[in-house]
């Protein structure tokens, strides 16, 4: 199978802001909130918390927000039925929060294995 990729969801300025990022990472996982640097919380919750996104896909969506497990995994299926039963309850509501899609990038792609998928709306 034969794909184009085309990465094009960022603003061109955002978009060198993220390469920037990448390329003075040092480590660490941005995620695991007892170790990362303060970020803002738009909403919390027991296993979970959503947190707005430092490089947003704003080329396409005017919000852009991530849900993240406060435990570092990289799997889906790595969540505990606690998490797991939370996680179905949050995606519950967020077409009534203001979302309207939700992008989960694949591990190995990505610098990020803190599991997460991005909340956008439009
Ligand atoms: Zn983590």
């Amino acid at each position: 199978m034969q794909m184009k990729k085309v990465r094009d969801l960022r603003q061109p300025e955002t978009e060198a802001a993220y390469k920037k990022y990448l390329a003075e990472y040092k480590g660490g996982c941005p995620f695991c909130l007892e170790t990362a640097e303060p970020r803002k919380i738009v909403k919390d919750y027991k296993f979970w918390y959503i947190t707005e996104n430092i490089y947003p896909y704003d080329k396409v969506y005017s919000i852009s927000h991530m849900l993240v497990p406060r435990r570092h995994l990289i799997f889906l299926w790595d969540l505990s039925s606690e998490e797991l039963a939370e996680f179905l309850e949050i995606k519950k509501q967020l077409a009534e929060l203001g979302y309207d899609e939700i992008l989960e990038n694949l591990p190995g792609i990505k610098t990020q294995h803190h599991f997460h998928q991005h909340l956008l709306a439009y």
